[in-house]
């Protein structure tokens, strides 16, 4: 139902109350108030939000000439999205009619991301300065495809929701802002953001492995983020620590070389 669908409903039962019933309803609820949702969380309205600022800041890096300044490099992210997309629609089933949509950005200390409905922007001076070769670019990109099939975006909106309600009074557009923006939210949501990346790095490895990649190329990119890192050992406030990171990757690797 939308919106304006729900608010007219809403109206024609406010007609349909009498002022004494009104009167006592107000009483009834004077102590405790209902919030009242004018959107219903659903992995279709996250992927239309990331939709949304997923174009802004592509106009944005436009602007600034940070977009896709080097064609041969555009064409290579894309192609090996290409690859992993097939991969990931026999995968994730739910992914078959994505648009699938990389660019890569020039902008100084901005992490690559992936973004609800398979948005993604790619770090250049973080490719380059890894110097990541053809297989360690596919795990970056796997990586960030996965949390975009894990509708990572959906469960941590669901998360801040659960631990403040009193968000879904606001608009969907303003607890959008706040997820990525507010201090509070954005602590209270840093556990789950490193379970998150946890979950990408396995998910994306596994997607790239099925597509095609080797397990050595693919985990040297975690070994450069591990040797780039000045303190590997040490989480941030949104990813988990480089080593950690790898070695569990190794782990699992070990695991299904060796199931008993
Ligand atoms: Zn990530």
């Amino acid at each position: 139902m939308s919106a304006a669908a729900r608010t007219n409903r809403f109206r024609r039962r406010f007609i349909q109350l009498n002022l004494a019933s009104w009167i006592s309803h107000l009483n009834a609820h004077a102590s405790t108030p209902q919030f009242q949702t004018q959107w219903q969380l659903s992995p279709e309205l996250v992927a239309r939000g990331a939709l949304k600022k997923y174009r802004d800041k592509v106009k944005a890096l436009q602007q600034a000439q940070l977009l896709d300044t080097e064609t041969w490099f555009t064409q290579r992210i894309r192609a090996i999205t290409a690859q992993l997309a097939t991969q990931a629609a026999i995968d994730y089933p739910c992914s078959r009619d994505w648009q699938w949509e990389i660019h890569s950005s020039d902008q100084i200390d901005e992490n690559s991301y992936g973004m609800a409905g398979g948005k993604i922007i790619i770090s250049r001076p973080m490719v380059n300065d890894y110097s990541l070769n053809e297989s360690a670019l596919a795990m970056l990109i796997a990586h960030e495809m996965a949390h975009a099939l894990l509708l990572h975006n959906f469960a941590e909106d669901q998360e801040a929701l659960r631990l403040f309600p009193a968000w879904a009074e606001k608009s969907f557009e303003d607890f959008e802002t706040a997820i990525d923006d507010d201090d509070t939210l954005i602590r209270a949501l840093a556990s789950l953001g490193k379970q998150q990346e946890f979950e990408a790095d396995l998910k994306g490895l596994q997607l790239a492995l099925r597509a095609g990649y080797a397990a050595k190329g693919l985990l040297a990119f975690y070994e450069k983020l591990r040797k780039k890192s000045a303190y590997p050992n040490f989480e941030s406030l949104s990813h988990p620590a480089p080593a950690a990171r790898l070695q569990r990757l190794r782990d699992w690797l070990t695991q299904q070389e060796s199931p008993n």
